[in-house]
């Protein structure tokens, strides 16, 4: 027998109409390039979203259609994130960084009929037009000039498009399980995979993200989201802050220190979201200056380990507390998050502090386990170590046009990820088993750059590995067999990699080995690689 209430399904409109309606003169605030502030509030996001929604609509878009959007975070880029789904749209969230080539391709992957491109990221449009195969409309973000309008042939603007539609709109009715945004991830071999979420996935992972033992986020928060929308979206923040009604504020394209630390105390920022490199950026800017962070209460770190000294740093010298968390693309992201447990109220404070170093619990839908080489489940005694396994409603099933599912019989989505999990469900990320280094909180393949550089013909085999660094959290490293009898260069093999990948993609540098450790398949053994050249970079730092 099927429950009696009402079918009502889950979906974005919900969540900004509910904003639009309850939480209408809560700010959102958006900072463009030049560092100004433009004021706006939930209510005018919701209008302008469903003008721009009628146009799309007028404009003879169909449910299921993808939109690509290349933007930092604005107040356009969530009206447009809002407008798109809110149609029956796909919001296509795409990575600017990405090289070219790369944009090119999951464009084309995406199968995007228009793309919304913010006025700073206008460059990576010119010399690449051409080859966005299904792309029939671009248009422009940001204040319309018509001198510039003029010279760009065949663009149009956002604002046009807001101007022609209708602020009566009413949102159309749509299923749950209709995909609603999608975001591209790094594949360890080959091209990026697209993961599509549902309105219903978006719907409860805001809903997951603001209970009190993950972000505790309500309508007395001002949040400061620098966590790009076209990563992890933007760990759903942008839906659950409509959601609870909190204050929203967008950072734009400048994310140094100095900005950051400007716009907490300047908006009265209680949480605010980024990795650990902008966290890092931001200690050094109150280090430098004396300020304090009067009205932050906690933040989100996560994306690539949280070093220890930065939790103990945040805590002791500014009572922020940090909440380390751990997910992926692929989760919504969010899979664990580091808060306390009633059991740990009376621990002394520096064992308090020790216990928010892991990445945390799992919250009620994602179930985690490790598992040894034969897929056995591993005790949850904080010693055992395996490949990290997920499952839940809030997991990807398959990638975007993939016949087959990514998950095992059982429904197990294997992470790439190895840790421990403890007595107490506390999850700790070792390593990584997928070929991949993290860098900035941006992926680099290690295979890409082996294959470039074992094309080098000095070059008879090499291993790319990433090691600890302070900044970025990891870059890549190539451990090198030169070919016998040459001699090369580091330069050289360095420059060999130039424009062939993103410049921030070169390895940082080459180490000459008289031979690689092979495995018995005869491949390069990184985990013994990355073990003995953990340090190289701190080490070569401190000469
Ligand atoms: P992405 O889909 O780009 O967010 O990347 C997800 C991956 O980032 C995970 O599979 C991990 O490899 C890494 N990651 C995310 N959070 C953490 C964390 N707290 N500690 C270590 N690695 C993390």
């Amino acid at each position: 027998m099927k429950g009696n209430m009402t079918k009502i399904g889950l979906t974005t409109n919900m969540l900004i109409s509910h904003a639009e309606k309850n939480h209408g003169q809560t700010e959102v605030l958006s900072v463009d390039v030049k560092g100004d502030v433009e004021k706006s509030t939930w209510q005018k996001v919701g209008e302008r979203a469903r003008k721009i929604a009628s146009a799309l609509d007028k404009l003879g878009l169909k449910k299921g259609d993808r939109l690509g959007t290349i933007s930092p975070n604005n107040k356009e880029h969530l009206e447009l994130l809002y407008a798109i789904s809110g149609f029956g749209g796909i919001a296509h969230t795409i990575n600017p960084r990405l090289f070219p080539d790369e944009i090119v391709y999951i464009v084309n992957h995406a199968e995007d009929k228009v793309l919304f491109v913010d006025s700073s990221y206008i460059a990576i449009l010119i010399g690449h037009r051409h080859l966005f195969e299904t792309v029939e409309h671009i248009y422009l973000m940001g204040p319309k000039k018509d001198e510039f309008a003029a010279n760009m042939n065949g663009f149009k603007f956002l604002n046009d498009l807001t101007d022609d539609g209708d602020k009566n709109y009413n949102w159309p009715e749509l299923n749950e399980n209709d995909a609603a945004v999608l975001c591209y991830t790094s594949g360890t071999t080959g091209n990026p995979k697209g993961v599509l979420y549902s309105h219903k996935s978006i719907v409860v992972h805001a809903n997951l993200v603001s209970l009190p033992d993950n972000f505790n986020l309500s309508a007395r928060d001002s949040l400061l989201l620098v966590t790009p929308m076209f990563h992890v979206n933007a760990w759903g923040v942008t839906y659950a802050s409509a959601m609870v009604g909190s204050k929203l504020v967008l950072p734009g394209p400048n994310l140094d220190g100095k900005s950051v630390v400007s716009l907490i105390n300047n908006e009265n920022i209680t949480m605010s979201f980024a990795i650990p490199t902008i966290w890092e950026e931001v200690l050094e800017q109150l280090d430098k200056t004396g300020e304090k962070l009067e009205s932050l209460d906690r933040i989100l770190s996560g994306g690539t380990a949280v070093p220890e000294w930065m939790i103990r740093q945040f805590k002791n010298d500014y009572s922020v507390h940090v909440i380390h968390a751990w997910g992926m693309t692929e989760t919504s992201p969010l899979g664990t998050a580091n808060t306390p447990l009633g059991a740990h109220a009376n621990l002394p404070k520096k064992q308090k502090i020790e216990k928010m170093y892991n990445a945390g619990r799992p919250n009620w839908s994602v179930q985690i386990k490790i598992v040894d080489r034969e897929g056995i489940e591993l005790p949850r005694d904080g010693e055992s170590e395996g490949d990290l396994l997920v499952k839940g409603p809030t997991v990807i099933e398959r990638y975007l046009h993939d016949k087959q599912s990514s998950l095992d019989n059982d429904g197990w989505f294997k992470t790439g990820d190895i840790g421990k999990i403890d007595s107490e469900g506390y999850l700790e990320i070792t390593d990584r088993s997928k070929d991949l280094i993290k860098s900035g909180g941006e992926w680099i393949s290690s295979l890409e750059l082996e294959e470039i550089v074992r094309g080098h013909d000095k070059i008879h085999d090499a291993a790319v590995i990433g090691v600890d660094h302070k900044k970025w959290n990891e870059r890549p490293l190539v451990i090198a067999e030169a070919v016998k009898g040459t001699n090369p260069k580091e330069k050289e093999i360095l420059d060999f990699f130039k424009n062939k990948i993103a410049k921030w993609q070169i390895p940082d540098a080459v180490v000459f080995v008289d031979e690689l450790p092979l495995s018995s398949t005869g491949k390069p053994i990184k985990r013994d690689l990355r073990f003995e050249f953990k340090n190289y970079f701190e080490e070569k730092k401190n000469g």
